[in-house]
């Protein structure tokens, strides 16, 4: 075979994505090497799921003992690494029920439609309504684009589904005004990770769980990105004492292996009966095996040492800024932590990483978000 290039990108890949000049081949914890052996910090983190590290080794050994021992049955027989899975989450959250399947936007997909049914089953047709809010990220789906705050993700793809409605983030009036009978369910992240690292306010959710309950609507927490681990705590919601319905986790879950799942309680599952919904590979014992090692790994003592980094982080962030005062803003929790730029430098986050990786004495390679952070 001739060797691949990142040119045999464009010759032979749908140009959906633009990635990196390099390819790397191999990794070890925060580094990785690319085809010519030069070694970098990879401060991409396989956006937010390679929160291990690469090839952590208690990783390695879950997907080799179960290597040798089951890949795949389908959802015709039921597995060991699966029931175990389900019974640390449901252990260590709120939820009674987990469904499990490969990626966030199916994780997504299926939370949307549960609540779709749950409120068929239990209301009327007319209770369809969604909430979503502006600058969230909920995948690319298109029922997951509809949902999401960005207008420019559904260009073209129109018609997508209706019932949708967004609001501004963290604004309680254009909530209380919204939310009524008609709405079945409230989607949001509770970091807003992609939309450029902004918190919720605990009064806001505090605000939409009152009304979701005064209106019998269904509360859907994002947490593909703030869960496990990423802000201190395994769920972002245990920072602020507000319980969803549903919880949708993928990212960091399998630490690099293909794995999501959707959290709920045994109230709300009954109406995903058997025959409403579905996946091929969802629940795959590989996939099981390894998340089963990633939640083991992420104990106290591994949160404890998020929520130090994240003061560290902060602290010479801040010192940076007193310096050079590029940014408008530092916030975020945990290791989700994002840099606002001032006015002056809107948009041009790109160049902000271009410049401090050629000028960098250490090689890495870093990714940004939205346009106006880094
Ligand atoms: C990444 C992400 C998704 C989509 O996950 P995929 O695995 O890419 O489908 C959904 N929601 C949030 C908050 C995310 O960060």
């Amino acid at each position: 075979m001739k060797k691949v290039t990142r040119k045999t990108f464009d010759e032979v890949m749908v140009p959906n994505y633009n990635p990196q000049t390099i390819i790397p081949v191999s990794g070890k914890g925060a580094y990785v090497w690319d085809q010519t052996g030069q070694k970098y910090i990879d401060f991409t983190s396989g956006i937010a799921v390679n929160a291990l590290g690469h090839c952590h080794p208690a990783l390695i050994d879950a997907l080799e003992t179960q290597a040798k021992k089951l890949w795949h049955t389908g959802n015709i027989f039921t597995n060991e690494p699966a029931l175990e899975l389900a019974q640390l989450l449901t252990g260590l959250t709120f939820a009674e029920k987990v469904f499990f399947c490969n990626s966030g936007a199916e994780a997504n997909e299926a939370a949307l439609k549960l609540a779709r049914k749950y409120a068929h089953d239990h209301y009327n047709h007319k209770k369809h309504q969604i909430i979503s809010f502006y600058s969230g990220f909920h995948g690319k789906s298109l029922f997951t684009v509809t949902v999401g705050g960005k207008p420019e993700s559904r260009r073209g793809f129109k018609p997508v589904p209706g019932g949708v409605v967004h609001l501004p983030f963290n604004d309680i009036d254009a909530l209380k005004a919204t939310l009524s009978e008609k709405t079945c369910a409230v989607i949001l992240e509770p970091v807003q990770g992609a939309g450029g690292v902004i918190p919720a306010t605990a009064d806001f959710l505090h605000a939409v769980r009152h009304a979701c309950d005064q209106h019998n609507a269904l509360m859907i927490f994002d947490e593909i990105q703030t869960g496990v681990g990423r802000t201190g705590k395994l769920y972002a919601y245990m920072h602020y004492g507000v319980v969803p319905d549903i919880l949708t986790t993928a990212k960091a879950l399998g630490g690099g292996f293909p794995v999501a799942a959707m959290l709920t309680t045994t109230e709300i599952a009954k109406s995903l009966h058997f025959g409403t919904h579905g996946s091929t590979y969802g629940g795959n014992p590989l996939a099981c095996a390894v998340a089963k090692a990633v939640l083991k790994m992420t104990d106290a003592a591994l949160l404890n040492q998020v929520s130090k980094r994240h003061k560290f982080l902060i602290q010479e962030l801040t010192r940076l800024n007193k310096k050079y005062h590029v940014f408008k803003d530092i916030r975020g929790l945990g290791l989700l932590i994002g840099c606002e730029l001032n006015e002056q430098y809107a948009g041009k986050a790109r160049f902000f990483l271009q410049t401090s990786i050629t000028q960098c004495r250490y090689r890495y390679i870093a990714y940004y978000s939205a346009t106006h952070y880094i």
